[in-house]
């Protein structure tokens, strides 16, 4: 068992700042992210919907530039009037 030495300096996680032995890296487009746990991993990389502004763990639906957490969502935000239409077409 290792005992952490008074005045090393552990790598802080890039969104909350808690000093962690075991930090988690992520690889995005070149650059190195450090977080202490998977959750600020999640809550810092992962897209927001453009509708509902949820963090979007899955595969976004995306729209011209803009990413939805579900076809739903696109539907709701181009035209919230034609709902059943859009929906249709973003699920192709
Ligand atoms: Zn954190
Ligand atoms: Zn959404």
């Amino acid at each position: 068992m290792q005992t952490v030495e008074a005045g090393r300096s552990l790598p802080r996680c890039e969104l909350c700042g808690n000093e962690c032995e075991k930090p988690l890296e992520v690889r995005r487009e070149g650059v190195t992210h450090v977080y202490d746990c998977l959750e600020c991993a999640v809550h810092s990389l992962a897209p927001v919907c453009g509708q509902c502004g949820c963090r979007i763990m899955r595969r976004p639906v995306e729209i011209e530039d803009r990413v939805f957490c579900s076809a739903n969502c696109a539907a709701i935000y181009y035209d919230p009037g034609f709902h059943n239409d859009m929906h249709q077409l973003v699920m192709q």
